[in-house]
């Protein structure tokens, strides 16, 4: 690491954001914030400033991936079911994988990760010792909990012999309202609820998880506290109240109907897909702890999934990336495989760099984020060839010539990490989607 947070990336094709394009540009990066991005001629670079060479290269802010389950298992050689997980290993634990996992999506470029939160592990306090500077890893953007009713998504989640405690669960219009300043007051960024069924064992996608009175009073209450709401919803019906009630984002949308999208459209409403988890499940699931049946269940909702995108993106939905990422099942470090597949369902490359870049800040409120203007964070990914022609590049982790983070090249502890501690997926090079 070099020991300052001033750093000049020099030469190759660099994006700034959506439409913003340099051939032979410039990146010159002090205190961690980026002063310049463009041709290279327009920088005054203080001499003695360190120099990345990114000739052959494309040069792109920090990738965001906006849903990820941070703190599952990361150790790959040792298959546990989720729920098991989930159930049987403590909190400390959980958070040490999670830092791992954390590891392994900067690692694969991803310099910000919208995490969305297990109860009590201590993702907040992960969150705040990276922003200190106390450890290497991406910036979490976190929701403490998510908030589901008795019996919802969320609930059903862990196995029955968990143990649920008090504001595990909120019914009611009043225990929704105290559930989101709760977990405002635990450092919340963001707040997730659970506003249909999903595909835990024991429930079906269908049933409907609260009403429009208890998702609206979530809505309400997070937004006085200028936090912003994402709503797990996979039905239809979940998704239509989630939109009466007027979230920020619909996760998953499996079951996305094409008025349902020209709404969303309307509101300013985002889609996070997350095509990855269920790409992976396909692929991977029944060496990874699935029975048969469950990846045939998951099947069906995955072309859904790809159906809704299409309505999404056709009535002009703004799309954000998210794999759902989940330790067992679709690991960390598999990021870009969700790129690839946006591009083979119908997104130019660029279109496709938007939903981790600019879109993904317009998401998560952070203008400092998702872009190389004057003012972002110095937040760069630097990768082999041009990325804007092919996707793909970005999947494989030998492409990453650089890694910075804050105006910090991190490339090479990322690397020794990797090869220490094992961090490669193994799985990121899965051929054409
Ligand atoms: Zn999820």
């Amino acid at each position: 690491m070099t020991t300052t947070a001033d750093i000049v990336i020099e030469g190759g094709l660099v994006w700034a954001g959506l439409g913003e394009l340099f051939e032979d540009g410039l990146v010159h990066i002090q205190a961690g914030t980026v002063m310049y991005a463009g041709p290279k001629g327009g920088a005054q670079v203080p001499a003695g400033t360190p120099r990345l060479d990114a000739q052959g290269c494309t040069v792109l802010p920090g990738l965001i991936d906006a849903h990820v389950h941070l703190t599952t298992n990361s150790d790959h050689d040792r298959v546990i079911p989720s729920d098991v997980f989930r159930g049987q290993v403590s909190r400390p634990g959980k958070l040490l994988h999670g830092l791992r996992n954390a590891h392994r999506a900067l690692a694969s470029g991803f310099t910000t990760l919208r995490v969305m939160g297990h109860r009590g592990v201590g993702e907040v306090e992960l969150r705040d010792f990276i922003d200190a500077g106390l450890t290497v890893g991406p910036r979490l953007v976190v929701s403490p909990w998510w908030i589901t009713m008795t019996n919802g998504h969320g609930d059903l989640f862990y196995p029955p012999y968990t143990k649920r405690t008090k504001w595990d669960t909120a019914d009611g219009v009043e225990e929704c309202r105290k559930l989101v300043r709760l977990q405002a007051r635990a450092g919340a960024d963001f707040i997730k609820v659970m506003a249909s069924g999903g595909m835990s064992k024991g429930e079906q996608p269908h049933w409907a998880n609260y009403s429009v009175a208890e998702l609206t009073t979530i809505v309400e209450t997070a937004h006085e506290l200028d936090l912003r709401v994402a709503a797990h919803a996979l039905s239809a019906d979940g998704i239509r109240r989630s939109l009466a009630a007027g979230v920020d984002s619909i996760e998953h949308g499996s079951y996305l109907g094409e008025d349902a999208a020209a709404e969303m459209a309307e509101k300013g409403t985002f889609l996070v897909p997350t095509m990855s988890f269920n790409d992976w499940c396909q692929r991977e699931g029944t060496s990874r702890g699935l029975t048969p049946d469950a990846v045939g269940d998951l099947s069906d909702a995955h072309d859904r999934t790809i159906e809704s995108f299409v309505h999404a993106r056709d009535a002009g939905v703004k799309v954000v990336m998210g794999t759902d990422s989940s330790g067992t099942l679709c690991p960390f470090g598999a990021h870009a495989r969700e790129l690839e597949l946006y591009v083979a369902h119908g997104m130019s490359a660029e279109e496709a760099l938007a939903t981790a870049t600019t879109n993904a800040a317009s998401l998560l409120d952070r203008s400092d984020l998702g872009s190389l203007r004057s003012g972002a964070a110095g937040d760069v990914v630097v990768v082999e060839g041009n990325v804007l022609t092919e996707i793909s590049l970005l999947a494989q982790r030998s492409n990453l010539r650089y890694i910075v983070r804050a105006g910090r090249d991190v490339t090479g502890y990322l690397r020794e990490a990797t090869e220490v501690f094992g961090l490669e997926t193994g799985k990121t090079d899965l051929g054409n989607p």
